[in-house]
């Protein structure tokens, strides 16, 4: 995500949004409850999940904590709207791979308990389809990183 809108969107944002997130469904896998992926995982939780986060690191940007950060991930992690828009997309994009994937989500609680993408793709599409995201923003990445060293050499 950072790689291809690196000053729009949070990249440290998006993943410990995700994280975050999934830290629910940890937690009831180890304690065996059922359904794995409960409040987090509706739009709701996770829009809550995401201001949360959006707040912590907002703290820790003030205490100077994710400075270090930004040195690897590009300044889009040390300002608001990139932090904000990187857990927003993090928690929602979480709540509709999860949606297609797992049985148990219920992405528009409380206003439904149903999950009209649950099997829309095949697991093995999406899985595709995620690597094929992740391929596509590793050479975005690389392409940048080496773009930029290029410039600071013939500076
Ligand atoms: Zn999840």
């Amino acid at each position: 995500m950072s790689a291809v809108a690196p000053r729009h969107i949070g990249f440290v944002a998006f993943c410990t949004t995700n994280i975050a997130i999934d830290i629910e469904s940890l937690v009831n896998l180890l304690n065996g409850a059922y359904p794995v992926h409960r409040f987090l995982h509706t739009y709701v939780g996770a829009t809550l999940a995401a201001v949360g986060m959006a707040v912590l690191l907002g703290l820790a940007l003030r205490l100077r904590v994710l400075h270090s950060l930004a040195t690897i991930f590009g300044s889009a992690g040390l300002r608001a709207t990139p932090i904000i828009v990187g857990s927003l997309l993090g928690a929602w994009s979480h709540v509709l791979l999860d949606s297609i994937m797992h049985r148990d989500v219920a992405p528009w609680w409380p206003f439904s308990d149903g999950n009209d993408l649950l099997g829309s793709l095949s697991m093995v599409r999406l899985h595709l389809l995620c690597l094929a995201g992740f391929v596509i923003g590793l050479v975005v990445f690389i392409v940048r990183a080496s773009y930029r060293h290029l410039k600071d050499r013939l500076q």
